[in-house]
């Protein structure tokens, strides 16, 4: 547990550095403590380090676990962090995702994008923030939008008025050097720029991209939003 502190202070120190480069402020830069597969003492941990967003991808795995952190800040009179859905959303469990997550970043396609839409009606919620998931590098075994039909997506889901789409999610592919997977970041970033220019009623300023093993890189093709896992708590085991 003491490693936790070490290694988020120099995720920290690290981000800081990649947003300079970037000619940024680090402040900018969301980091999203990814949490799936650690009990809620680590998260808590975290929590008492002053993270602030978690990101869990498994919608059964993440509700105890938030529900039980909640119940200790409350009782202890503590702010609620700030939770975010990056998984894939199973059709079967839009009902528990919905009204949920400060911010769904893996909307991956139109028809995800609809049935959450008619659930959040339905349940009288507000308005959900989500991300549209691409798949950049177009590896078939990864989910999001292709880029060729990410316009056509985006004009159908920009007329659910129950979704707010506020950018772009990747993935980058798992590679030995992370400059490998610079392009795909740059990619993205271009795709936004485009469909900003294209859809301007939308509020288009999230590009989530960067996880442990590319997140500098990320930062410095342009990332609001970085999900770091392993760099703070470790390894997962499974
Ligand atoms: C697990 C996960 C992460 C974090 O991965 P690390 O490599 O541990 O930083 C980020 N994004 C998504 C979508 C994930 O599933």
């Amino acid at each position: 547990m003491e490693k936790i502190a070490e290694r988020l202070e120099s995720v920290k120190a690290r981000l800081a550095r990649a947003a300079e480069r970037a000619g940024g402020a680090p402040d900018e830069i969301t980091l999203v403590a990814v949490t799936k597969t650690h009990p809620v003492e680590v998260i808590r941990k975290a929590y008492d380090l002053g993270v602030r967003h978690f990101g869990e991808n498994r919608p059964e795995e993440a509700l105890p676990k938030i529900e039980a952190l909640n119940a200790q800040l409350d009782s202890e009179g503590l702010p609620k962090p700030t939770w975010h859905m990056i998984g894939h959303v199973q059709h079967r469990k839009v009902k528990m995702v919905i009204g949920r997550y400060a911010l769904i970043h893996s909307v991956d396609t139109v028809k995800l994008a609809r049935r959450l839409d008619t659930r959040i009606r339905e349940a009288g919620l507000d308005v959900q923030p989500v991300l549209l998931e691409v798949n950049v590098s177009g590896e078939p075994t990864k989910y999001g939008f292709k880029q060729d039909e990410l316009p056509g997506a985006v004009e159908e889901i920009l007329k659910l008025d129950r979704l707010q789409v506020q950018g772009l999610m990747t993935v980058a592919p798992i590679v030995k050097d992370p400059e490998e997977v610079r392009p795909v970041f740059r990619r993205l970033r271009e795709l936004m720029d485009e469909l900003k220019e294209r859809f301007p009623e939308a509020p288009w300023r999230h590009l989530s991209m960067g996880m442990t093993d590319d997140f500098e890189v990320a930062v410095e093709e342009g990332s609001t939003i970085v999900r770091i896992g392993r760099a703070i708590f470790g390894p997962r085991e499974y």
